[in-house]
């Protein structure tokens, strides 16, 4: 299509610069832009085997074609008829059902006088010259006597018998149907049943052609007003009614399709479906999500014989050589060299048509690995486990994978069908090209590095149908590969001449800790790939580095290192800490592979590359290293909200007492080091005193309070907090005003009533905390 567009600025077609230059430009722009696409994959560092790259016209590939082809001719499962077809007047091709875009369309509905009492309705009065009968519901008290009478084609005044057939709707329309089976689905099955002729009322180029008479040679929607004009003129329109119908677009150049009545070679698809249909509801292959296995079922289980010819130039050339004088047609894998094997006459040709390209794309999973030939590749790797691939080409694509899998391979060709989110562009549109809403992966490459491009796009990476692109998705990833960078600069520092080991031994409730989180980490972060979240494991990677293992983790061991000089204690924390990373660095390798990649090697010890490390396994695990962590914490959080509430500069120490049951007691004393440095307390008292002027939090069964420095100035905080509330209060009180007033709502945009709604619950939130803290003030 893109060729053609660009001959078409240059003024000529196809037709023009003729079969063998056509496809020369056709291989020259494949060859720049198919470069292009795989320098765009390795540059997000797309994982493949390079060195296998293959294409499906490359000679192996036309070679499975060709074969299949063949043997399902041979078959009698390919076979060349005489069906309706979609038909593009522009692009001159048949389109598969699967080709064509249906839009809802605002047409006309005309009641046409066919005489003998019967009026028939028509969306299309340019058809009737193809009109070959009217068709009745043999149950329809109105019509039934007429079954076996004729009536008369307005404008061309030709007789026509009625007919009656059960698939004529009572409820449409007048109840009579005009049967035209060249141009209508359902009248081509009428016409079959009852022998009907198959007038052809249009070319192929979508103009009325001799039938029409004066209308001959006028465009197919000029004419049907033009037809409509006469009808009336001439007293023949009986009414017309405005009427909303489905209509088929072609999916390259959006014409109106044309259901159309041709020559092509179609695939008899029932016999295919039958093991592709059981194979996904046994479960021998599996849609994740599950719920695009109803998407595959519904259509393969109502599956149609498969339109595989087009008349265009690029593709699969048909197989098969047709005799002139005999007719006698014969499928080649190898191009024959004589002529016609029956009567040898020399006028022995091939087929002009091209396959529709899902054709050699349904025998990837097998022709990749060079079938026909029996080779080491196709036994070892097939079948594959996994296809990740879009919702939209499920049916053209997927489905037809696995339908000749079976049929040549007698086996799937894959076990899981992951269907991934689409991304749409920020306010839900499909991205497109031709609009401009697409994006360049490169450009987000350029802008935040390959590894948090794909940071953002993993953590975006949810089993919905549709994510609506985020920018800040991949700042988010672009800051977190700096902030691994960083810490594990700073851990190398620490850790500097330790000798890593597989197995640490942790002594500290920080050492237990982290250990027991780095192997929870790896559970879930294994599963959710497995299972195809790639969210939740891009979540959890994020969440325990930046949290776990920054906030917290190195937080806790800098005494370790900064302060007290045993070695021995440093050596087992910086065994840890390296064990950690190392874990880290192989769960993380497939989502960030550039950064993990480059910082494995600065750790110490001897080293695979990473992309070549297996995944870690659990391993240590202690529950109430966990449980114990949690608490303290929770009792660190504590103060520090506390530290917030009465304002309290970071580096400002205070006073904090907990009250704790003796059951905690012993814990909070053996961590006291921890809690004072975490919670910038000073001094921290243990007890079972409450004090009296205090700020006061719960943690389970603990107290933690926080009481007033001797400086503060109890009143001059009740009175900001006082003005805080008035003002947030005045502002809810405002937008709720909005809100209630019914032609705001109605007469606004979705989205500013929805703006206001957020303000609304943002000032009732900010009313409700200065409340609350006011209430903690002025109980002391
Ligand atoms: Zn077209
Ligand atoms: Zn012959």
């Amino acid at each position: 299509t893109v060729v053609e567009k660009q001959l078409k600025k240059e003024g000529k077609s196809r037709h023009d610069v003729g079969r063998p230059e056509f496809l020369k430009l056709v291989w020259k722009w494949k060859e720049q832009y198919g470069s292009t696409i795989v320098g765009q994959l390795k540059r997000l560092g797309v994982s493949c085997d390079w060195e296998r790259e293959a294409f499906t016209m490359d000679a192996p590939r036309s070679r499975a074609v060709r074969e299949v082809f063949v043997r399902l001719f041979e078959k009698g499962d390919i076979y060349r008829g005489k069906r309706l077809i979609n038909w593009c007047p522009q692009c001159l091709t048949a389109l598969s059902d699967l080709e064509v875009e249906h839009e809802e369309a605002k047409g006309a509905l005309y009641y046409l006088d066919y005489g003998n009492g019967v009026t028939i309705a028509t969306t299309r009065p340019e058809t009737i010259f193809a009109d070959v009968a009217v068709a009745v519901n043999p149950t329809d008290e109105r019509f039934k006597h007429l079954i076996g009478q004729k009536c008369k084609i307005p404008l061309a005044n030709r007789e026509i018998p009625i007919i009656g057939d059960e698939a004529v709707l009572t409820d449409f329309g007048t109840g009579a149907l005009k049967i035209t089976p060249a141009h209508d689905p359902t009248d081509f099955e009428i016409g079959q049943r009852h022998n009907l002729e198959q007038l052809v009322g249009l070319t192929e180029t979508g103009k009325l052609n001799e039938l029409a008479g004066e209308f001959n040679g006028m465009d197919r929607f000029k004419a049907r007003t033009a037809v409509t004009e006469k009808l009336e003129a001439e007293g023949l329109l009986v009414k017309k009614e405005e009427h909303i119908n489905k209509v088929g677009h072609c999916y390259r150049c959006h014409t109106v399709i044309e259901p159309y009545l041709s020559d092509q070679w179609f695939m008899n698809m029932k016999r295919l479906a039958e093991p592709a249909i059981a194979a996904v509801k046994n479960g021998d292959v599996r849609f994740v999500p599950d719920r695009y296995s109803k998407t595959y079922l519904a259509w393969m289980e109502n599956i149609r014989d498969w339109c595989i010819s087009r008349q265009i130039w690029w593709g699969h050339r048909i197989p098969i050589w047709t005799c002139e004088s005999c007719s006698h047609r014969q499928g080649y894998v190898e191009d024959p060299t004589g002529g016609c094997p029956k009567c040898g006459d020399a006028r022995y040709e091939q087929d002009p048509d091209v396959l529709d390209t899902w054709f050699s794309s349904g025998l990837w999973p097998f022709s990749v690995f060079g079938w026909p030939e029996q080779t080491p590749d196709l036994k070892y790797f097939y079948p594959t486990s996994t296809l990740v691939t879009g919702r939209d080409i499920i049916n053209l694509w997927v489905a037809r994978m696995i339908m000749l899998g079976y049929e040549f391979l007698g086996e799937k060709p894959y076990t899981d069908v992951h269907i991934h989110a689409t991304i749409m562009t920020r306010d839900g549109q499909r991205m497109s090209k031709s609009k401009g809403t697409g994006i360049d992966p490169l450009e987000l490459i350029e802008e935040y590095g390959a590894d948090g491009t794909r940071f953002g796009l993993m953590s975006q990476a949810t089993q919905s149908q549709d994510v609506r692109h985020t920018e800040e998705r991949y700042e988010q990833g672009r800051n977190f590969c700096t902030k691994i960078w960083n810490a594990v600069k700073l851990s190398l520092s620490l850790a500097k001449d330790t000798q890593p080991t597989d197995k640490p031994e942790p002594t500290s409730l920080a050492d237990r800790w982290l250990l027991t989180r780095v192997s929870q980490l790896t559970r879930k972060v294994r599963g959710a790939i497995e299972g195809y979240n790639f969210d939740q494991a891009a979540g959890a990677l994020y969440e325990f580095f930046w949290t776990e293992l920054c906030d917290w983790y190195l937080e806790l061991i800098k005494p370790v290192f900064y302060q007290r000089q045993d070695a021995e204690e440093q050596k087992r924390v910086a065994q840890c800490l390296l064990y950690a990373l190392d874990h880290y660095l192989r769960l993380s390798h497939p989502i960030m592979p550039f950064v993990t990649e480059e910082i494995w090697h600065h750790l110490p010890g001897e080293r695979a590359p990473l992309i070549l490390s297996p995944m870690p396994e659990p391993g240590w695990e202690d529950a109430q290293a966990v449980s114990e962590m949690d608490t303290l914490q929770a009792v660190v959080r504590a103060a520090r909200n506390l530290r917030a509430e009465l304002g309290l500069l970071p580096k400002q120490k205070a006073e904090i007492l907990l009250v704790a049951p003796a059951s905690s007691k012993e814990l909070l004393e053996k961590n006291r080091p921890m809690l004072e440095a975490l919670a910038m307390a000073e001094p921290l008292t243990i007890g079972e005193d409450r004090p009296g002027k205090a700020l006061s939090q719960g943690v389970g069964e603990l107290e933690v309070f926080l009481p007033f420095p001797a400086d503060f100035d109890l009143s001059r905080e009740v009175k900001r907090l006082e003005a805080e509330l008035a003002e947030a209060r005045k502002f809810a009180e405002g937008t709720e005003r909005k809100l209630s007033n019914q032609a705001f709502v109605d007469k606004a945009k979705p989205e500013v009533v929805a703006k206001e709604r957020e303000r609304l619950a943002e000032y009732q939130e900010r009313a409700r905390g200065a409340e609350e803290r006011l209430k903690l003030f002025t109980n002391q």
